[in-house]
């Protein structure tokens, strides 16, 4: 890109020195010699008429009334009517007698279609001359030139019947020479043009080199696309090949005219100066350097040119424009590179030197234009300056791949022993995992085997403390029933003695003779004896009673009193710990309802659950008296009544009470908040069950802390 940019700002600068002023017009131009360079310039002599005469041609012509003019100085200099229309330009000249000698060529350049007639006949025509500007078609790039041949007459006369080329929407086209008429030596004529061509191979090298880099980098891209630098460059390469292409045309391909020429060589050059932005953003992704504004400057600037280029290719601002481009692009990727260096990026040398190569050859290019060096070099030069800095980026690159490339293999080397590591580590895990698996096991079997066992063990245990519980609520009864047998049996060994007494006064009086006596006596004995069968059937159902508890239940129904069941068992039950605590005494206090009816229970269950009640309902009170409370009286009553279909049976005492967590756990199994040796915690359990489960009745608690508790049993009537 920088390439195209050179060239053209040589063309500028050389166009500019062909525009210099003319000195003043002879009316015939003497050429004694040409230039070193075998090239001279026609800029002054001519003369020039608008409108169109094929006479004007004509060598004898009288031209001394047109006004005299410089064709090379821009169109916009000329008078008006030289660029709207035809019209025509004749200058005499006389050769020298040297020059007169050889051969010699005449060419006419300039954006324009031109007929040159040599002394009255045509040597050159180029393009399609029409008198509106708009549909003149230009003259071809590499033109024919016409022949002054050697020997001719000394003055001789060039007529051009001109016409100029106005696209209608191309800008400045009149800051550029009107026409540039120049007389050659063949020899330097045919090596310029020769020249031109080799340029193409130039453009030919190029574009084999950049396809090559862009299909390379494409392919570095496609293998690796975390390395962005590759699509990018690899774009860069595609638009230098593509631009190298166009430049190739532009060079051989014969295009009959300059509209078509001007459109390849837009194109070429736009396509250069895109490689600049595409080298910008390779180095940016190559540093890992963000695209910013200045990244988006550029490519407004871009934008801006190619606008330019499009609408005034010829207009000096577009080759200011270009010339920037060029300047901001390099600027930029030295910046990006010096910072790079700067920040000591690996490699990022092969850059540098690059960068520097390039430049380097891009100097030796201005070198070799200005000192007209073989055409060998100057192309070589070319190729260099644009070659090496893209050479030293692909090389960076292709480093960058390789050390990535090294840097995975060292990284996968250390995967693989990484996953070594992990799948030793797992083997070793697994089989540790096994080993505590079969220890686990056989722990389990073994507390298995411990928890049957002292499951075993604690059903034996819980079937003994039901057994105590049984013993426990038998011996209370034991303690109440002798108690009770020890009145009845009290009376009959009271009413024996008396009654044997009395026999033996009986016996006395008989052997007296009283009769009235015996008689009366005879009663007492018999009164005596009714008191002791009495209390003798009373001793017996007491101990049938007791024969009955310790008795396995049977669970057998039969219609019951409840209140005699209530009165009998709460007395039993009192008389039990009494037995045990002489000084307990305690308010018994009862209130059964009358005529309540028979209840189909089982007596014997129904009673322990009673004597449980009550032995928990004594066993309050008595706690709450030890504490000395003044003024307390122990209590403990029981009621019946009926009530819609149940009965029910509420055994109340004034004792401690039980704070609601004691409550909530009353009826489990075992609990007990007795010391041991005096509760076994399974008669709130059984009761449940025989009320609940055995009658289909619900037992009931409510109690207050140190104000009593109550029981509520109901029974299905
Ligand atoms: P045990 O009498 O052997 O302790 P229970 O099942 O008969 O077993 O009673 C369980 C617990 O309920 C007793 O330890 C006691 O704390 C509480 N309890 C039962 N009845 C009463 C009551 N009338 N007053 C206070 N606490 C009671
Ligand atoms: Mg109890």
């Amino acid at each position: 890109m920088r390439l195209f940019l050179l060239l053209a700002a040589l063309g500028l600068l050389f166009g500019a020195t062909s525009a210099a002023p003319a000195p003043a017009d002879t009316t015939m131009l003497r050429i004694n010699r040409l230039p070193g360079k075998g090239r001279l310039l026609l800029k002054k002599g001519w003369r020039y008429h608008a409108g169109d005469d094929p006479a004007w041609a004509r060598p004898d012509f009288d031209d001394s009334v047109w006004d005299t003019l410089s064709p090379t100085r821009p169109r916009r200099e000329l008078p008006v009517r030289l660029s709207t229309g035809i019209s025509w330009l004749r200058l005499r000249f006389r050769l020298g007698d040297s020059l007169r000698r050889h051969d010699l060529l005449v060419n006419a350049e300039g954006r324009s279609a031109v007929e040159v007639y040599l002394n009255g006949r045509l040597v050159q025509r180029q393009g399609v001359i029409d008198a509106d500007p708009a549909t003149v078609v230009p003259r071809s790039r590499l033109s024919q030139p016409g022949q002054v041949s050697a020997g001719g007459p000394a003055e001789q006369v060039l007529a051009v019947r001109y016409a100029p080329w106005q696209p209608p929407l191309l800008i400045g086209t009149d800051r550029v020479p009107q026409l540039v008429p120049s007389l050659f030596s063949p020899k330097a004529f045919w090596q310029a043009q020769a020249r031109e061509r080799d340029n193409a191979q130039v453009f030919l090298v190029l574009l084999g080199f950049s396809a090559m880099l862009a299909l390379l980098h494409y392919a570095f891209y496609r293998y690796n696309p975390k390395q962005r630098a590759n699509r990018y460059f690899a774009r860069f390469a595609l638009a230098a090949a593509l631009a190298s292409f166009g430049a190739c045309c532009m060079y051989t391909l014969n295009l009959n005219s300059l509209k078509e020429f001007l459109l390849v060589a837009g194109a070429s050059n736009l396509l250069a100066s895109m490689t600049g932005l595409w080298a910008v953003r390779a180095l940016y992704a190559l540093f890992s350097v963000r695209p910013g504004r200045i990244y988006a400057g550029l490519w407004v600037w871009y934008g801006v040119g190619v606008l330019a280029w499009m609408l005034a290719p010829f207009h000096p601002v577009t080759m200011y424009i270009g010339a920037g481009m060029g300047v901001l692009f390099t600027a930029e990727e030295l910046r990006l590179t010096v910072r790079a260096v700067r920040q000591r990026r690996r490699g990022v040398w092969i850059i540098a030197v690059g960068f520097a190569a390039g430049l380097l050859a891009s100097l030796g290019y201005v070198g070799t234009e200005l000192l007209s060096a073989s055409v060998l070099v100057t192309n070589l030069c070319i190729v260099a300056a644009f070659a090496l800095p893209a050479l030293g980026i692909s090389l960076f690159l292709a480093r960058e791949f390789a050390l990535d490339a090294g840097l995975l293999q060292v990284q996968l080397a250390e995967v693989e022993r990484l996953s070594a590591q992990t799948l030793a580590q797992e083997q070793e895990k697994q089989a540790l995992l096994a080993a505590q698996n079969e220890t686990l096991e056989t722990q389990v079997a073994q507390r298995t085997g411990e928890l049957q066992r002292s499951l075993t063990d604690l059903r034996a245990t819980q079937a003994q403390l039901i057994q105590k519980e049984k013993m426990a609520s038998l011996g209370e009864l034991t303690a109440g029933i002798a108690h009770e047998i020890q009145n009845p049996l009290n009376f009959v060994n009271n009413f024996s003695e008396v009654s044997t007494e009395l026999m033996v006064e009986l016996q006395e009086a008989q052997a007296a003779g009283d009769a009235e006596e015996v008689t009366a006596l005879a009663e007492d004995v018999a009164q005596n004896l009714g008191k002791i069968i009495e209390h003798g059937k009373r001793a017996a159902a007491i101990v049938k009673g007791m024969l009955e508890h310790s008795r396995t239940s049977t669970g057998e129904r039969a219609p019951t009193n409840l209140n005699a069941l209530c009165e009998e068992y709460l007395r039993l039950a009192y008389q039990g710990l009494r037995a045990k605590d002489k000084s307990f005494n305690c308010a018994l206090e009862t209130d059964f309802a009358p005529g309540l009816p028979l209840v189909d229970v089982a007596g014997a269950d129904v009673g322990r659950v009673l004597l449980n009640l009550f032995g928990n309902a004594f066993y309050a009170v008595q706690k709450r008296q030890q504490t000395g409370e003044a003024g307390y009286k122990p209590t403990v009553s029981v009621n019946t009544k009926r009530l819609n279909g149940q009965v029910e049976i509420r055994v109340a005492d004034n004792g401690t009470g039980m704070p609601a967590e004691v409550q909530a756990k009353i009826f489990q199994p075992f609990f007990t908040t007795k010391p041991t040796g005096e509760g076994t915690g399974l008669g709130l359990s059984l009761s449940h069950d025989i009320v609940v489960q055995g009658h289909g009745g619900t037992l009931a608690v409510d109690s207050r802390v140190g104000q009593g508790t109550t029981f509520t049993i109901s029974l299905p009537a």
